[in-house]
């Protein structure tokens, strides 16, 4: 046995009532001068915070763009310091947490984050954006929220297209903590406990769209499998994702759904024993066999060919992956990785068992 225990995690709050903490949680961080960063589909939370905080909001922010484009954020984080705000608040998907990171980061003030989808950038030190149409990321522990508020009812307006990919968004978090080096024991339980939540949680969704019980199990799914992206190194899925949605603009989430088969199918020999842990979750002979299995039952993205991604630039991706430093149990194999490439473009049961 080896690995390294040496978890962070953000102060969390998960209750119905989450949101009616935020004035204490606010004080006890000692901000006084609040920026609100919200998407669009959170102005109305918004609002309602900005009544509770009143006269502590001194900017808000109400539209977000993806993956946090640097001529987007400049003029937002020159207002913020001009204003000397202390403290920043986002609310919304990982976009909205994305740009609230950012503002974190750069105006080297604490966040607070309110989650409304599964992605699960609350939980970690990661930040990314884009300069140039190039997205850059990074880890600094200054941008892991100080606390986290999940409050479910936020989740019910998830259409169900967005509920079922940001699903297999955190499942992706968790399959690739549970082969990464010198995984924290710890980390590998919450990995586990937050595949097995988030697929029933998923599975029950796909039957009732309306069970409340199910999107509870689900935000708290989500906050295990970013608790697990947190503290842990994300593999060749996470990798080709990266460069995916810097190169072509890909969903993110659905572009997560589609590869996640693919790229366990890649490691499935090289990390045998912890990959038959999600099989066995799933209830599969194999876990990429599962993870296509759940993600078609659900109705969740399993094609590139669906998000106008071509097959004519997978040997133009696969080269700038190769020029990345890849954390993986298998090394990379260019005939592979095209080969994964074709076959999360195409979609099809990953049975193929030439890998
Ligand atoms: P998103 O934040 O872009 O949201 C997708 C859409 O859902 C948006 O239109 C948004 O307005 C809407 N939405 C959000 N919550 C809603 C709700 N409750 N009801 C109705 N509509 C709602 O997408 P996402 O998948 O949450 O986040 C993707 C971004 O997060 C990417 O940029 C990704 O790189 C980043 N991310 C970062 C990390 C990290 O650790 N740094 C982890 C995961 C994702």
């Amino acid at each position: 046995m080896e690995f390294i225990h040496d978890t962070r995690t953000p102060r969390v709050i998960f209750a119905d009532n989450a949101l009616s903490h935020l004035k204490d949680e606010v004080t006890k961080i000692g901000g006084s001068k609040v920026v609100l960063v919200c998407d669009e589909s959170a102005r109305s939370v918004a609002e309602t915070i900005a009544e509770e905080l009143n006269n502590l909001i001194r900017q808000k922010v109400d539209h977000v763009v993806m993956h946090v484009p640097d001529d987007f954020t400049e003029p937002i984080i020159a207002l913020a310091k001009n204003l000397g705000i202390d403290i920043v608040i986002a609310v919304g998907g990982g976009s909205a947490t994305g740009l609230g990171k950012i503002l974190a980061l750069e105006c080297r003030i604490p966040l607070l984050a309110i989650p409304t989808t599964y992605a699960g950038s609350e939980m970690t030190p990661i930040w990314g954006r884009t300069k140039n149409n190039i997205k850059l990321t990074g880890t600094d522990h200054s941008v892991l929220p100080k606390v986290v508020l999940y409050q479910p009812n936020l989740t019910y307006t998830l259409p169900q297209s967005i509920s079922v990919n940001s699903g297999m968004n955190a499942i992706a978090h968790a399959v690739e903590s549970l082969y990464s080096p010198k995984l924290s024991p710890l980390v590998e339980l919450a990995a586990l406990e937050g595949i097995s939540v988030m697929a029933s949680g998923l599975r029950k969704l796909a039957q009732n769209f309306e069970d409340q019980s199910a999107r509870e199990e689900l935000f708290y799914g989500s906050m295990l499998c970013g608790f697990t992206l947190g503290n842990s190194k994300m593999g060749i899925h996470h990798k080709i994702c990266h460069t995916l949605g810097g190169m072509f603009n890909l969903p993110h989430a659905p572009m997560h759904s589609a590869v996640l088969p693919y790229a366990v199918k890649y490691n499935e020999k090289f990390a045998q024993s912890q990959l038959a842990k999600v099989a066995n979750i799933l209830g599969s002979e194999t876990a990429s066999q599962g993870l296509w299995d759940l993600s078609t039952e659900i109705g969740a993205e399993y094609a590139l060919k669906n998000l106008q991604f071509s097959e004519a630039d997978i040997e133009n991706a696969t080269q700038v992956i190769s020029s990345q430093v890849l954390v993986n149990p298998r090394p990379f194999e260019h005939d592979f990785v095209v080969k994964l490439l074709k076959a999360a473009n195409n979609g099809t049961r990953p049975d193929d068992e030439s890998w």
